[in-house]
């Protein structure tokens, strides 16, 4: 056919899937489709997937062709967002409002084969209190392992990164809202779930709010201002851009955050102040001591 003639066969060839691999991609300093990793050393053999699989292949890997955790489990999802003076805090169990998959995988999951997540989804105790009107810091600051940011959806967001310092969404198994749980069973997305309802009611057909980063600034989803879908050559280092989106009801020329298909798909590095995730931590060994809490933390729930 004429028309299979004029695409030719190296195009058929790439699904449309695909991805780049981020392995690799983290830098010192803020830089374009990259992360500023606060952590720049990494176990290689600290728990995570153990085995890669034929969705990865070179330096591209296709999350269509990738397992998925089965299942369909649903959870008393709790979320509360509320303006208390200068401040927005958001109050959450941590569960989230879609269906998981079944968690820890079970034996005869196909996904057990490359990732044996051990850990069960439990209710998180969040506090988080950013502020409301969030102002750019001098300078951009790394990004921690564990939580950077929360989903209007129920669940906690972090980088792009695993435990090993891969690209996380390569690697690890995650259920079909790419979510799964951590050690202490906060479930969490490492790019951008298809679960998160990315409705485009802001001008220009613009995605709408779907979480909040630690530094208060928001994380908006795929489209940009023209409705177009973004990529990071359309963001800066940190993974966000200025323009005037509607916060908290009202037009507002505000920085933000977007959620895209490329590495580092959710923030690259803070461009405001972060306040401290009490859940740090992707499959960490147990912190000796812990720090006391900072401005919006609460001690972590203990583990039960
Ligand atoms: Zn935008
Ligand atoms: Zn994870």
């Amino acid at each position: 056919m004429a028309l299979a003639g004029l695409m030719g066969s190296a195009s058929l060839s790439v699904s449309a899937h695909e991805r780049p691999l981020g392995d690799g991609k983290i830098a010192a300093t803020p830089k374009q489709g990259h992360l500023l990793a606060c952590q720049t050393r990494f176990n290689p053999n600290a728990p995570g997937a153990a085995r890669s699989g034929p969705w990865i292949t070179g330096a591209r890997y296709d999350p269509a062709e990738k397992p998925v955790v089965s299942g369909s489990v649903t959870w008393p999802s709790e979320i509360a967002i509320t303006l208390e003076g200068s401040d927005r805090v958001i109050r959450a169990n941590n569960l989230p409002n879609h269906p998981t998959g079944v968690f820890p995988i079970a034996r005869s999951d196909e996904a057990f084969r490359y990732d044996r997540n051990p850990n069960r989804i439990r209710a998180q105790e969040i506090v988080l209190t950013l502020p409301a009107e969030p102002a750019m810091a001098a300078s951009p600051s790394c990004v921690p392992m564990g939580m950077i940011g929360f989903a209007l959806s129920g669940a906690a967001i972090y980088s792009a990164v695993d435990a090993r310092g891969r690209d996380a969404p390569a690697y690890e198994m995650q259920d079909a809202c790419q979510g799964h749980p951590q050690e202490r069973g906060q479930y969490h997305y490492h790019d951008r779930s298809v679960c998160l309802d990315d409705t485009r009611g802001q001008p220009g057909g613009h995605s709408d709010l779907v979480g909040y980063a630690l530094d208060g600034f928001g994380i908006f989803g795929l489209y940009g201002e023209n409705g177009e879908a973004l990529t990071n050559g359309d963001l800066d280092a940190c993974h966000g851009h200025s323009h005037t989106v509607i916060w908290d009801g009202a037009a507002k020329a505000i920085y933000h955050y977007h959620l895209t298909d490329e590495y580092p798909y959710s923030i690259g590095c803070f461009r405001g102040t972060p306040v401290r995730s009490d859940l740090a931590g992707e499959r960490p060994p147990p912190p000796h001591g812990r720090p006391p809490p900072r401005r919006g933390q609460r001690p972590p729930p203990p583990d039960r």
